[in-house]
């Protein structure tokens, strides 16, 4: 009897922390499906996101914070391609994505278009001595490996021709995509350079943008009532980069992860009464410019003074190579808690400590003198902003372990 009763506890254990791992993979999967396109603002990706979000709460049980919706509306402007984004190069078809992308900030293109090459050291000449002709593309080439300053220079002459002309702008440089909250009359294509091989003769494209101004999206706001009045937040956006025309940018680590790992935190705390407030929010438009947060942070729907602390979560997918802290110096006492857990338990075999950094949803808040920490994982895979960002690559192999060390964290406080 007793064995009998060690054997199917095993098997009850066993099966929980299964079906525990399974949960991690099956939110990530079904975040990153087509059906939520990329989670961006082409065919309501954001809104089934959080329609899909907001039936998790319900059915873990949270509780909402303002009229019986979790959902948190403001407005955005955000440019789109939800049309085809073709390219081709003397007569040769590119594929989007690996061969090229459109600036985020692109306008339109549809046809045949005429090239001329520019020198990037002369290119004020060519602005004041051409007449300027939007039927002609400039192209510019930036083969070699490019630094900071270079980049921040060659962004802003990209900017200023741009007002002007179409662009087409060759360089080695990673393709990474990002959503912009303006656009200019024209595109710039980004493309890289092995796929030049010959000088362009011919360019077809079709590129056709569509400025959305005060769409309409979310955050999603859930609670659940601890036994202290202190509150501590956990965060982490649900939106990524939506599709650039037919293809879409799945956002598996950054932040598919995140987001399972808060609902995973959510039911886990559900199943008790936690010590203090849990406020838990997937905020949105986090990729335009930390926009869901920066709005919340205005419009609290909690008295942001009884905040403890605010967890945020971003790319949390991988880890063999440790975490990393932002905010750790201002929130030494924190940050010191993990440090110690760790020390014990050797979840990850490195805790790298930053600054504070406007890099994710955490940022309003420490602006506004709210205790916030900002984790991401490091190692394993490289994706990040493309299209390689996907479920089936991301191990979530340490994801368990970072969900203990939060929970860990979170009864130390
Ligand atoms: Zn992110």
């Amino acid at each position: 009897m007793k064995r009998c009763f060690i054997f199917f506890s095993f098997l009850l254990i066993k099966f929980s922390l299964q079906s525990q791992s399974t949960s991690f993979i099956n939110y990530v999967d079904t975040l990153t499906s087509n059906y939520f396109n990329g989670r961006g603002y082409v065919a309501n990706g954001h809104g089934k996101a959080a329609a899909f979000l907001s039936n998790e709460y319900r059915e873990i049980g949270l509780d909402s914070l303002s009229r019986k919706s979790y959902l948190q509306s403001f407005k955005i402007d955000v440019n789109t391609f939800p049309k085809k984004v073709t390219l081709k190069i003397n007569g040769k078809k590119l594929i989007p994505g690996e061969d090229f992308i459109v600036e985020p900030y692109s306008g339109s293109a549809i046809g045949v278009y005429n090239v001329s090459s520019v020198d990037l050291n002369n290119w004020k000449s060519y602005l004041s001595v051409n007449e300027k002709s939007i039927r002609n593309f400039l192209i510019f080439n930036v083969s070699e490996v490019v630094n900071k300053d270079t980049l921040s220079k060659y962004n802003e002459i990209k900017n200023i021709l741009n007002k002007h002309y179409p662009i087409l702008w060759v360089s080695s440089k990673k393709l990474q995509w990002s959503v912009a909250q303006f656009y200019n009359s024209y595109p710039v294509i980004n493309i890289k350079s092995d796929v030049i091989k010959e000088s362009i003769t011919t360019l077809n494209i079709e590129v056709e943008n569509e400025f959305k101004k005060s769409l309409e999206t979310q955050n999603i706001v859930g609670k659940l009532k601890g036994k202290r009045k202190k509150t501590i937040i956990i965060s982490a956006h649900y939106d990524h980069l939506g599709m650039m025309g037919e293809l879409m940018f799945p956002g598996a680590n950054d932040n598919a992860s995140g987001v399972s790992l808060l609902l995973n935190l959510a039911s886990y705390y559900s199943k008790k009464t936690p010590k203090y407030n849990l406020v838990f929010i997937c905020f949105g438009a986090e990729e335009v410019g930390l926009l869901g947060s920066k709005y919340f942070v205005n419009n609290p729907l909690i008295n942001l003074d009884d905040v403890k602390l605010l967890v945020n979560l971003d790319i949390v997918g991988t880890g063999e190579d440790g975490i990393a802290i932002v905010n750790a110096f201002e929130q030494e006492k924190a940050t010191k808690i993990i440090g110690k857990i760790n020390e014990k338990v050797k979840y990850f075999p490195k805790i790298k400590l930053r600054g504070q950094a406007p890099n994710s949803d955490h940022f309003w808040f420490s602006k506004k003198n709210i205790p916030a920490l900002f984790i991401y994982t490091m190692g394993g895979v490289k994706a990040y902003h493309d299209p390689l960002d996907i479920a089936k690559t991301l191990p979530l192999n340490k994801i368990e372990e970072l969900q203990s060390l939060i929970i860990k964290l979170v009864s130390s406080l």
